[in-house]
C-alpha cells in the first residue's frame, strides 16, 4: 500500500454548514446551498450561493474521492496504529505530493481554491461563511475532513446542504448503500429538512422508506411556532407545518431535531414568539429542542429591518425572560441543548424533570444587578470567543489590558458603556 499512486486522486466537496453535532462527521454534499434562501436573519447563503441538485453520479464520485484519500492515509501511516492530532501536521505534505505529480497536466487554477471576489466592507462572518462555499475543494481540506471524522470515532454522516428530505427516497437509498459499502464503521446519517417539505412533498412511505434505507435524524430550523414571526422572517412555513412534519419524522422512526431563535420575535413579539414556540414544541415532543440565539448579520434583511425601525431588537434580558416563559410552558418531554456560542446561558437539561433547576439558572442571572448582567454578559461571551478563536486578536487584547490580572480579567472598574462596547463587539465576530 505504501507504493500506492496518488497521481489520481482528488478533493471531494464538504457540507460547511451542518449541526454542532456533526461538526466532526464525515460529510457529503446532495445538494448545494439553500433553494429557498429567503429567511430574513440567515446570512448563510447570502453571498451570491446558488442552489443546485447534484446527480447521483456525482455524489458517487465524491463517495469514491473520500474513499481513496482514506486510504490513502493509512497507506501512508497516518491512522496507524492509531489516529492522534499529531497527524493533522502531515495533511499538507500529503497534499502537496498528490498535486506535485499533477501539475504538469492539470491547470493550477484547479488547484487550489478559487478566491473569493468579496466587497470591501463585507461582514468578516459573512467572508468566513463565502471562503467555505466552494465547489472545488481543497485537497487539504478533504484529508482534515476525513482526519476529523476518524479522530472522532468514524461514525457518524450528514448529508447537506439544506434540505436533504427534497430528495427522493431512491436517491437517498442509493447514496446510503453506497456511503455503508465505502465506509462500514459508519452508524448514524443526519440531513437538515424543511418542515415544508416533510409536511407537503414527502409521503410517510417516503420517510419510512429514508429511515429504512438507514437515515437516523432529521434536524429542522423551526425557529418559532408564532406565525406572526414566521410571517415578519419570511421563513416560508408556517406552525401548522412545523408541527405536521415533525409529527410525520417521528411516525417515520426518524429522530427530530428542532432548532428555535430566542429574540426572533423581537421585543414586540417577545411573549408570543415564547408561548407559540412552546404551543408548537408540545404538540411535537421532538427528541432535541436547541437553542441559538438570533444574532443579527450584517448585510441581511433583518439588519435593514432593524435600520428602517421594522424590527426592534430584544434587550438580553428581555431573551432571558423569554426563554424563562417558554421552559415554563414546554411541558412535553424533550432535551433542551444550549450548543450554540449565540446563547447566554447554559440550559442543558430534560424537559419537564429538569425545569425547576433551568429556571434557577435563569433566575440566578435575572436576581442579579444590571451592572453584573452587563459583567456576566462579557465574561460569557468571551469565553465562547476564546472557545472559538483560541485567543484575543490585537484589539481586543489592547482594550482589555487594563483589566487583566494574571490569568484572569477584573472588569469590575470597567466602565459601563466599554462594557457595552465590548460585548457588542465580541458578540458580532462570533460564530452562531
Ligand atoms: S431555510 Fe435555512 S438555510 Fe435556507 S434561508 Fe432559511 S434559515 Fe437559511
Amino acid at each position: 500500500m505504501t507504493g500506492m499512486d496518488s497521481s489520481s486522486l482528488e478533493p471531494f466537496e464538504i457540507c460547511t454548514i451542518r449541526p454542532p453535532t456533526e461538526n466532526s462527521s464525515l460529510t457529503f454534499r446532495l445538494t448545494r446551498n439553500c433553494y429557498w434562501n429567503r429567511c430574513k436573519f440567515c446570512p448563510v447563503y447570502k453571498m451570491g450561493a446558488v442552489f443546485s441538485r447534484r446527480s447521483l453520479d456525482e455524489v458517487k464520485r465524491d463517495i469514491e474521492r473520500a474513499k481513496a484519500l482514506d486510504d490513502l492515509m493509512l497507506a501512508r501511516g497516518i491512522g496507524i496504529p492509531r489516529y492522534t492530532r499529531a497527524d493533522y501536521g502531515r495533511l499538507p505534505g500529503l497534499a502537496d505530493e498528490i498535486l506535485r505529480t499533477r501539475k504538469k497536466t492539470i491547470p493550477e487554477v484547479q488547484l487550489h481554491e478559487a478566491a473569493a471576489e468579496l466587497p470591501a466592507d463585507v461582514d468578516p462572518r459573512l467572508a468566513w461563511f463565502f471562503s467555505w462555499f466552494n465547489d472545488q475543494p481543497s485537497l487539504e481540506d478533504s484529508l482534515a475532513h476525513l482526519l476529523t471524522w476518524r479522530l472522532a470515532g468514524g461514525k457518524t454522516c450528514f448529508l447537506g446542504d439544506a434540505d436533504g428530505l427534497i430528495l427522493k427516497p431512491e436517491f437517498l437509498t442509493a447514496v446510503l448503500g453506497e456511503i455503508r459499502s465505502r465506509f462500514p464503521t459508519l452508524e448514524r446519517f443526519t440531513v437538515y429538512g424543511r418542515t415544508r417539505t416533510a409536511a407537503r412533498q414527502r409521503s410517510l412511505t417516503d420517510l419510512q422508506a429514508m429511515a429504512a434505507a438507514g437515515l437516523n435524524r432529521v434536524h429542522f430550523g423551526l425557529e418559532s411556532g408564532s406565525d406572526k414571526v414566521l410571517a415578519f422572517v419570511n421563513k416560508g412555513e408556517s406552525s401548522a407545518e412545523h408541527i405536521e412534519g415533525c409529527l410525520k419524522i417521528k411516525e417515520a422512526g426518524l429522530s427530530c431535531s428542532i432548532y428555535i431563535m430566542p429574540g426572533l420575535g423581537g421585543a414586540g413579539l417577545s411573549e408570543e414568539h415564547a408561548l407559540e414556540t412552546a404551543r408548537v414544541i408540545n404538540a411535537i415532543a421532538p427528541d432535541f429542542v436547541r437553542l441559538r440565539t438570533l444574532e443579527i448579520f450584517s448585510q441581511t434583511p433583518l439588519e435593514k429591518a432593524l435600520k428602517d425601525g421594522e424590527f426592534v431588537e430584544c434587550p438580553e434580558e428581555q431573551v432571558v425572560r423569554e426563554l424563562r416563559s417558554l421552559i415554563s410552558w414546554i411541558e412535553a418531554e424533550t432535551e433542551l441543548l444550549s450548543d450554540s456560542a449565540s446563547n447566554l446561558l447554559d440550559l442543558y437539561g430534560k424537559l419537564p424533570d429538569d425545569r425547576n433547576r433551568l429556571l434557577k439558572i435563569i433566575d440566578d442571572y435575572l436576581d442579579i444587578s444590571e451592572r453584573d448582567k452587563r459583567i456576566f454578559s462579557f465574561h460569557s461571551r468571551l469565553s465562547s470567543f476564546l472557545g472559538q478563536y483560541g485567543g484575543l486578536p490585537e484589539d481586543l487584547y489592547g482594550i482589555l489590558t487594563p483589566y487583566i490580572r494574571g490569568e484572569s480579567i477584573d472588569m469590575s472598574r470597567c466602565p459601563d458603556e466599554v462594557l457595552e462596547n465590548l460585548i457588542r463587539t465580541i458578540r458580532s465576530r462570533l460564530m452562531p
